[in-house]
């Protein structure tokens, strides 16, 4: 913390900040300049001084560190995982998809919608039970039958569940029934909730408030942790701004802004991000874009018809259109039937030795090593055809081969491994390409430079 003195302070009101400042345990610095004096403060509990703008000859105070330690990265560098049932959120992990209804209304409609998620590749079920609504008149949700019901589904469906507790009393429902406890946008504030979540041994979702700053945020995470659960999941769900075409404002430039600022997993929500069915597959792909860990989105069977946020929930089929789209661009790897490895195929092989399967492995790699070199030779031929300018590669076919790669083989490489093999082939045959335009480029300049 700095704390500027103003150029009219005394000698006594310098030495009174001074005082104060040691009288707190902490140490103070000062620099004395020939307009004013500039007091530095350290120590670790700052916030004991946080009254010094109000002593007499001080002009401002400016914080140096955060006002939250256990959420920022300035505490923990290492960045967060939260694992929940087998799934993984954070650092180096795929992007995890929540979908299901915005709220629980049966036993059909949910099972339904766990089924359908489930086999699109959702790999958690989300469903409300009690529902905060703006209007007391609107369907409040079931309550404790449906966290039952979610319980069924996760059973059913062996998918993890999250849903949303308003009131501290039913923790201890939620810690019976559901996976994650979500702290919705309206309760972000409410530190009665937030410590009682923090007491809890389940991972925590916090939405951000609806007109919460970014630090306002990562202060009610900073609740939830310092309550001891180190499981804390932040989600972007929108904020209210004077725009009125969209539901809420999502604003995804939060999604780098915490990633330099805290450690914790983030979470998109385009479903209540932008409040229509439209919006919600652009802005998944954009949360997913910007770095998200998950996307929290709404499914429902029959969203003309649902009892809560029909407008911004998708169908079945729209949900699966995005899915493929996010596969598609590999933010999401195939769905596990696809994923399985199929029975390794047993190669037949002469004699049962290690130096006869040694002797195919490099028989292997020799043809290997030609089929590569002449594959980088066609690249070659189709950089030769083109404006050396013109060294953009086709990425459509890219893609596909890296889909083909990551789904469609068997046999014992994973399509992780897989893709690591055709990724590294194709940032070869890139760089065979660069190498030609540019000798192209430079002799033609040096042939110009030559006067010709
Ligand atoms: C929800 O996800 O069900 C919900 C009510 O969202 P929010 O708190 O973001 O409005
Ligand atoms: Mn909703």
């Amino acid at each position: 913390m700095i704390v500027v003195m103003r150029p009219t302070a005394t000698q006594d009101e310098v030495e009174g900040v001074k005082r104060t400042v040691e009288e707190h345990g902490l140490e103070a610095f000062l620099s004395i300049g020939e307009e004013r004096t500039v007091i530095g403060v350290v120590g670790s509990e700052i916030e004991r001084v946080s009254h010094l703008g109000t002593l007499p000859g001080v002009e401002q105070v400016i914080r140096i560190s955060s006002p939250y330690k256990l959420a920022s990265s300035e505490h923990q560098v290492e960045r967060t995982r939260v694992r929940v049932n087998g799934v993984e959120l954070g650092l180096g992990q795929e992007l995890v998809v929540m979908a299901g209804p915005c709220a629980v209304e049966s036993r059909e409609q949910l099972m339904e919608t766990a089924r359908c998620v489930k086999r699109e590749g959702a790999r958690v079920l989300r469903g409300g039970a009690f529902k905060p609504r703006t209007s007391p008149y609107s369907f409040q949700g079931l309550g404790l039958p449906a966290l039952k019901l979610l319980h069924e589904a996760h059973d059913a469906y062996g998918l993890p569940v999250i849903s949303e507790v308003v009131d501290p009393a039913d923790v201890p429902a939620f810690e019976e029934h559901v996976d994650i406890l979500q702290v919705g946008a309206r309760n972000m504030h409410n530190f009665v909730l937030l410590k009682a979540v923090g007491q809890s041994r389940r991972p925590v979702l916090l939405k951000r408030g609806l007109s919460a700053t970014i630090e306002e945020w990562l202060l009610a995470a900073e609740y939830i942790l310092s309550a001891g659960n180190p499981n804390v999941i932040l989600c972007e769900r929108g904020i209210r701004t004077f725009e009125t075409a969209t539901r809420n404002t999502l604003d995804l430039s939060a999604v780098p802004v915490l990633r330099s600022r805290t450690h914790l997993p983030i979470v998109v929500d385009p479903s209540h991000g932008t409040g229509y069915r439209s919006l919600v597959g652009p802005m998944a792909l954009a949360g997913a874009a910007v770095g998200a860990d998950g996307l929290l989105i709404e499914v429902h069977p029959d969203p003309a018809n649902a009892r809560s946020d029909g407008d911004q929930s998708l169908s079945f089929e729209d949900f699966g259109a995005l899915m493929d789209e996010l596969r598609r661009l590999q933010f999401v790897r195939a769905t596990e039937d696809e994923r399985a490895p199929a029975a390794t195929t047993a190669v037949p092989i002469a004699g049962d030795g290690i130096e006869e399967v040694r002797v195919r492995i490099d028989d292997l790699d020799a043809r290997l090593v030609e089929m590569v070199q002449e594959r980088a030779a066609l690249a070659l031929e189709v950089q030769r055809r083109r404006a050396p300018e013109a060294h953009g590669h086709d990425v459509r076919r890219e893609r596909a081969l890296l889909e083909r790669a990551a789904t469609g083989t068997t046999g014992p490489m994973s399509p992780v491994e897989l893709t690591m093999v055709f990724d590294a082939l194709l940032r070869a045959s890139r760089s065979v390409q660069r190498r030609h335009a540019r000798s192209v480029i430079e002799a033609e300049a040096a042939s110009a430079g030559s006067g010709r």
